[in-house]
């Protein structure tokens, strides 16, 4: 398929790339194409950034059939390149979502393509300051016009970008963690291991009452006995426990984050001992007792890493290192920018350039 484009007529004024934010600045063009039956995926163009119209009976506003992905393009200090992490993982996980969701599948080559054709067009956004990166955000939603609950007969995907700053307001300062014991956000057979929207939406209310406390996000436990730790905010946890770096198992209600990963393999390129199982609060409470918690953090493509300085289970404080930013933290933090920044050998071969 050829991607058609059409150039924008009045280019946008580029907001202040020292002050950011997260997600509120969106570049001149967006990606587009449609779905329907009959003729499948079609149309693909980039066209400039404007507003959808959509039938008010659209199946999305109702039902919520909609997924999404999240990653950046960094631009290189030393030589100016644009760089993607891992982006074929994100088309991968995207249709892992599609297909939970009972949306079509796309074509992952296609896709990629296309945002990097995007992504090439739009670079003068592409922000270069410490932390900074230009934010993509694929999505696909429902747009059959039908209030029967059923999968849509049509659709739109839809990339667009944003220029951001540092996902957390604070950088690197550890933030505090409420456990949540009331609210869920996923159990297992229901939609927590991909990025489907309905997800989000029903962690807010955790969300809200976590933050009215006074707490930074928090971290949700299993569904069923809540007993077991699932992830934070809407990021993958870690801990290092005796020198042992520890994150729960994903096995089907945690997402599989691509940050996970990336540093499940780095740390065990270093030679530590990586265990991804089933871990209870109780045991978290007993490994603080016991001194031995070293560390904890949440990562993902928006914050990278997040330290943790403190958790509030029940009246019970688990504090960790002190309530500083540790040392097993900043390296994981230094060495994964620094890998999608060009300051560091990509010996994963992780990055693409876009050209
Ligand atoms: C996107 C997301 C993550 C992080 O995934 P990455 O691929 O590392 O960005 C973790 N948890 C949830 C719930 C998410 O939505």
């Amino acid at each position: 398929m050829e991607i058609k484009v059409e150039l924008s007529k009045k280019l946008k004024p580029k907001p202040n790339f020292n002050k950011l934010g997260f997600g509120k600045f969106f570049t001149d063009h967006m990606f587009v194409m449609d779905y329907t039956n009959d003729i499948g995926w079609h149309d693909p163009r980039i066209v400039p950034y404007s507003n959808f119209e959509i039938p008010p009976a659209s199946l999305i506003l109702h039902y919520g059939q909609s997924v999404f992905e999240g990653l950046k393009a960094y631009k290189t200090k030393a030589d100016g390149k644009i760089t993607l992490f891992r982006p074929q993982k994100n088309f991968e996980r995207l249709n892992k979502s599609n297909n939970r969701l009972c949306i079509p599948q796309i074509d992952v080559d296609f896709a990629l393509e296309a945002l990097c054709k995007l992504v090439s067009l739009e670079k003068d956004w592409i922000p270069t300051n410490e932390g900074t990166a230009l934010y993509i955000r694929p999505f696909i939603f429902a747009t059959e016009s039908m209030l029967g609950i059923h999968p849509s007969n049509t659709y739109k995907f839809v990339i667009i970008l944003s220029p951001v700053g540092s996902y957390l307001s604070n950088g690197l300062t550890p933030v505090n963690i409420a456990i949540e014991s009331n609210y869920v956000r996923a159990v297992k057979g229901g939609s927590g291991h991909v990025k489907a929207s309905a997800n989000y939406a029903i962690s807010l209310k955790g969300q809200v009452v976590g933050k009215s406390k006074g707490f930074d996000q928090v971290l949700w436990l299993d569904g069923v006995e809540k007993k077991y730790i699932e992830e934070v905010g809407s990021m993958n946890i870690f801990f290092k426990i005796g020198g042992k770096l520890v994150t729960p198992l994903a096995d089907g209600s945690i997402l599989e984050g691509i940050t996970r990963d990336s540093i499940i393999t780095l740390a065990k390129s270093w030679g530590y001992e990586v265990v991804e199982k089933k871990i209870s609060i109780q045991e978290l409470y007993e490994a603080f007792q016991l001194g031995k918690l070293e560390e904890s953090f949440g990562c993902g493509t928006a914050a990278v890493v997040s330290p943790i300085g403190k958790f509030l289970w029940e009246d019970k404080e688990i504090i960790v290192s002190n309530g500083q930013l540790g040392k097993f933290t900043k390296k994981l933090y230094n060495h994964l920018t620094g890998i999608q920044y060009g300051k560091e050998k990509d010996e994963f071969d992780w990055i693409r350039e876009v050209k």
